[in-house]
């Protein structure tokens, strides 16, 4: 027993706590799913680590059906970006059943792409490339989320395309209104085979993280779509998931969500978790019964909501103070006035955007009154993003332009090499190994000015 396997227990807690929940039964409007054994229950977790937690039938193959939308939407995203998808299908929650006929009115175009009318369209926007015909790079696609090649379960699709009138009936419909670019016969046998990939809750798990861990796959650490790729998609998701019943889910749950009518439900915990559940037997609106409330029990208990982020606390910045208060302070009368002067803001850990604001906020208040010589010092820092580089790179450069004088402990070049660090802040920022040569340097440059 290791101490990971608590993760496992929860989710062992979970099928045992729901494993018997009545209500619902498996979808039967497409015969050969309502053959699944409807006692199923497996639930998968997979962090942004790619350590794989499950518990239950979480290796039993069963079909993505509507599962599939997501990674489809984000495929199709990748290859034809966001413009152009949206001339085809838009981004509005339906308020309408997964089958509903949710076209816009004037346009035609399907509402968004969780229902069917929309990922008939997004299926069927991919194009054939001359060496891999579209359903072969969809399949392609779907095993990069999961990280393992999937395949069809040939008696699934048969079963659906006998039976699947409406979504034939759908797909001429969009055609008539202009918004679908192929044959409705053809996107309509496309759509079938997607829903009919197999996969387990494990890999609904891995392919939930993919979305969660933007768009990197954490378990193989392959790129599958981009970060704002994953990022559009994960909105889609929590605004249209769950059909009908995206609002009340957002509300109650708080996560992405896709369900499948097989029976199973994705949810993603953006940059922290993706959670996948099956269990066939669905309610009114085609999500799994045990399903929706094992990830209700989860959110709750564990603190999940999207929505809920108690004020985080201010980790960023581990130290504000003068340097006289530092245990390494030299103790002459002198030097204890000068090193008075020098304040010293200590960060740690990765430095975004929210991160960022805290150092600059530091800063400012940092040494006596608010002026005389800082120190920076980003020996603990983890990592600084994109975004916080200019701002830190301009809060020095004001800083400076406030008279004050900066000095930087930045051992890993955080902050860019001397170059970028010149054209970001306009000056030669003093940069030290340790934290008491940049305090001596400091304290040395206000001696000599004074
Ligand atoms: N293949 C199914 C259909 O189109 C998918 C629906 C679903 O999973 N909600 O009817």
């Amino acid at each position: 027993m290791s101490a990971v396997d608590a993760v496992s227990d929860s989710l062992k807690r979970m099928r045992a706590e729901f494993g018997d929940l009545e209500g619902g039964r498996p979808a039967d409007y497409i015969p050969q799913l309502g053959l699944a054994d409807p006692d199923a229950f497996g639930l998968a977790l997979v962090s942004m680590d790619g350590h794989r937690y499950s518990a239950g039938e979480a290796e039993t193959p069963f079909t993505l059906q509507s599962v599939s939308k997501p990674f489809i939407y984000a495929f199709v995203l990748s290859v034809l970006g966001l413009d152009e998808v949206s001339r085809w299908v838009g981004a509005e929650p339906s308020g309408d059943a997964f089958n509903a006929i949710s076209l816009e009115p004037g346009t035609g175009r399907p509402a968004n792409a969780m229902v069917n009318a929309g990922a008939i369209v997004t299926t069927a926007l991919i194009p054939d490339t001359p060496g891999e015909p579209a359903f072969e790079r969809i399949l392609h696609c779907l095993g990069r989320f999961a990280g393992r090649e999937l395949d069809v379960d040939e008696e699934v699709f048969t079963s659906e395309s006998m039976t699947g009138d409406r979504n034939r009936a759908l797909a001429y419909l969009i055609r008539s209104t202009g918004t679908l670019p192929v044959d409705p016969v053809l996107a309509v046998d496309r759509y079938f085979r997607q829903c009919a990939v197999r996969v387990t809750a494990l890999d609904l798990a891995t392919m939930a993280a993919t979305l969660a861990y933007g768009g990197v796959n954490p378990v193989t650490r392959e790129r599958v779509v981009s970060a704002e790729v994953a990022a559009r998609v994960l909105a889609v998701m929590a605004t249209c998931g769950m059909y009908d019943g995206s609002g009340e889910w957002l509300l109650r749950i708080g996560l992405p969500a896709k369900s499948g009518v097989s029976g199973g439900l994705i949810a993603v915990g953006p940059a922290r978790f993706g959670l996948a559940t099956y269990s066939p037997p669905l309610d009114a609106t085609g999500t799994s019964v045990r399903g929706r409330a094992a990830l209700g029990a989860l959110s709750e208990r564990y603190g999940l909501h999207l929505m809920l982020n108690p004020a985080l606390p201010g980790s960023t910045v581990s130290l504000v103070t003068t340097a006289d208060d530092l245990p390494s302070a030299p103790s002459a009368e002198h030097e204890r006035v000068l090193h008075g002067k020098v304040g010293v803001v200590v960060a740690q850990g990765a430095i975004d955007f929210t991160a960022a604001e805290r150092v600059l906020y530091a800063l400012d208040e940092s040494g006596a009154d608010r002026s005389g010589s800082v120190v920076l010092d980003l020996h603990d820092v983890t990592s600084v993003d994109a975004v916080a580089l200019p701002m830190l790179h301009t809060g020095l450069a004001r800083l400076s332009s406030d008279g004050r004088r900066a000095a930087v402990v930045d051992p890993r070049d955080l902050l860019g090499p001397p170059e970028l660090v010149r054209e970001g802040t306009g000056q030669d920022l003093p940069r030290y190994a340790t934290r008491e040569a940049a305090v001596e340097g400091c304290a040395k440059a206000l001696a000599g000015e004074g």
